[in-house]
């Protein structure tokens, strides 16, 4: 796939113009005071490149494309995005993005997101989507928290690249337990019918190619079930972005 025109790029070299986003903050990695959310040593030093599945962003040994399990079960998506691994010190920041309460986390991750997204964008080439969407809380989960994590990463992405964002246009039906420690099949079986696509977003997907976002990709079965819901509307092509991906399948909170 190939970027259709030069006007996604063009806005996300803009996006990358204005990386340096504060004139002073503590690194949200090791505190030291500088320009940064997070400090260019910090980034050097975390911020490998890695090779993935082209398909559920699973880093890969080899060589190969993409993973034997998305060649044995492919998911309802077609590609998966990712900044970083699940792993130290993003899982950290992703905790306390979740479930601390720190909702200001929201931009340095967008920022780290949205590079990660111009850089794929630039050196393998996608088409960018028509539509952004978060993976959907229940009700009940949003209440809870205060926020939906995806959707404050998503408004501020959306945006800065030109791609429309839409909170509304899936809703989560049925809440699930937390996952954790189960495997990927069962995770999928719970997760049957959680996902509808609300009135707007029956108008809107038809036709359209989509790209769901959420914080953290695990065994992809969050990912999947929106995926085949969005699919099941008439979206035509289906990405997945997440901020971090999972180095095994039980790793994430
Ligand atoms: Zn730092
Ligand atoms: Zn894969």
């Amino acid at each position: 796939m190939t970027l259709r025109n030069s006007r996604p790029v063009l806005a996300w070299r803009t996006l990358a113009a204005t990386w340096r986003w504060t004139p002073g903050s503590a690194c949200q990695i090791c505190a030291s005071w500088q320009r940064d959310a997070v400090c260019d040593e910090c980034q050097r030093r975390f911020l490998r490149p890695c090779h993935r599945c082209r398909c559920c962003a699973a880093a890969l040994a080899g060589l190969n494309e993409v993973c034997g399990r998305c060649i044995l079960r492919p998911p309802a998506f077609d590609q998966t995005l990712a900044a970083v691994d699940y792993a130290y010190p993003w899982d950290g920041l992703v905790t306390r993005f979740k479930f601390g309460g720190a909702c200001e986390l929201a931009r340095p991750l967008a920022d780290l997101m949205s590079e990660a997204l111009w850089t794929a964008a630039e050196q393998i080439g996608f088409e960018p989507p028509d539509v952004l969407l978060p993976v959907p809380l229940s009700a009940a989960r949003q209440r809870e928290r205060g926020y939906n994590q995806a959707w404050e990463l998503a408004r501020r992405i959306g945006p800065a690249l030109e791609v429309p964002s839409h909170a509304r246009w899936v809703e989560r039906v049925l809440d699930t337990p937390h996952q954790t420690g189960l495997p990927r099949a069962e995770r999928l079986h719970n997760l049957r019918g959680a996902f509808a696509v609300t009135p707007a977003g029956r108008a809107g997907l038809a036709g359209r190619r989509v790209a769901i976002l959420d914080d953290v990709m695990t065994t992809g079965a969050t990912l999947d079930a929106l995926a085949a819901t969005v699919r099941r509307a008439g979206a035509t092509a289906v990405q997945s972005w997440v901020f971090a991906r999972t180095v095994s399948d039980d790793a994430a909170p």
